[in-house]
């Protein structure tokens, strides 16, 4: 099968790249995309670069170059839930675009005409990340995630945002990865581990945890591809 494996930034996708050693590098669209083979399958993996408008374009290319069948995105995301810790392990059931705002027109936030305001993820493939976890032994949260062009890092506009969506954590791509998908009628499965709190000076501990977050995020991933 041909699984696409998304993250945003370099640290998300290297420790793949380092795992399956050998892999092609293509060039496309201001971007790199690498193909590498993993057990029966071949991969294509990238990273988009950070937000909505770049995770969507690497998706769309993926799926429509590349012929991905299924689209695997890891990343490292802030925690809204208190009950996430950093490193903790969050898939995403649905996703909201939270900064999409015609309010102004009487629409609630995160709604425009033609487009739910949650996007689902793939049931199917989120029934396989909890055997994934069964059997690594791991803890898997499942929970609401809220994407924005934004880095969180202040408690009023967290407990803003978790008010509204019940969102679990938040990050920058996420939403727009799972509605180009659904859109183009490809499964979609959305993990990421905990690298901060969004809260006052979240920035210091995304520095701290992102390379070790990222790492735990993106060997559950390729696991998951065992069971595909
Ligand atoms: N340090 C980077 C910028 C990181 S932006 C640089 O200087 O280039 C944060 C990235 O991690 C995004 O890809 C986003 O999806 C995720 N993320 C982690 N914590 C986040 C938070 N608190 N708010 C928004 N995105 C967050």
């Amino acid at each position: 099968m041909k699984i696409g494996i998304l993250g945003a930034m370099e640290e998300e996708i290297t420790p793949l790249l380092d795992t399956l050693g050998e892999f092609e590098e293509i060039k496309y669209a201001n971007n790199s995309y690498y193909l590498a083979h993993y057990k029966n399958h071949e991969l294509i993996l990238a990273y988009s670069k950070i937000g909505k408008v770049n995770s969507t374009l690497s998706t769309a290319v993926m799926i429509e170059k590349f012929k991905a069948e299924k689209l695997l995105f890891t990343g490292v995301a802030g925690a809204f839930n208190p009950k996430l810790n950093i490193g903790d392990l969050l898939c995403a059931t649905s996703l909201v675009q939270y900064d999409l705002d015609i309010t102004a027109f009487g629409h609630p936030l995160g709604f425009v005409p033609g487009n739910e305001i949650f996007i689902k993820t793939d049931e199917k493939l989120n029934q396989i990340a909890q055997k994934v976890a069964n059997e690594l032994g791991k803890k898997l949260e499942f929970g609401i995630i809220a994407t924005g062009d934004e880095f969180i890092c202040d408690e009023s506009k967290k407990a803003k945002i978790r008010e509204i969506f019940q969102a679990d954590a938040c990050e920058m791509e996420g939403a727009s990865v799972a509605l180009t998908c659904a859109t183009l009628n490809v499964p979609c499965f959305i993990l990421r581990a905990i690298s901060d709190k969004a809260g006052e000076k979240a920035e210091f501990d995304f520095d701290e945890f992102v390379v070790n977050s990222a790492k735990i995020s993106a060997e559950f991933v390729l696991k998951m591809c065992d069971y595909l």
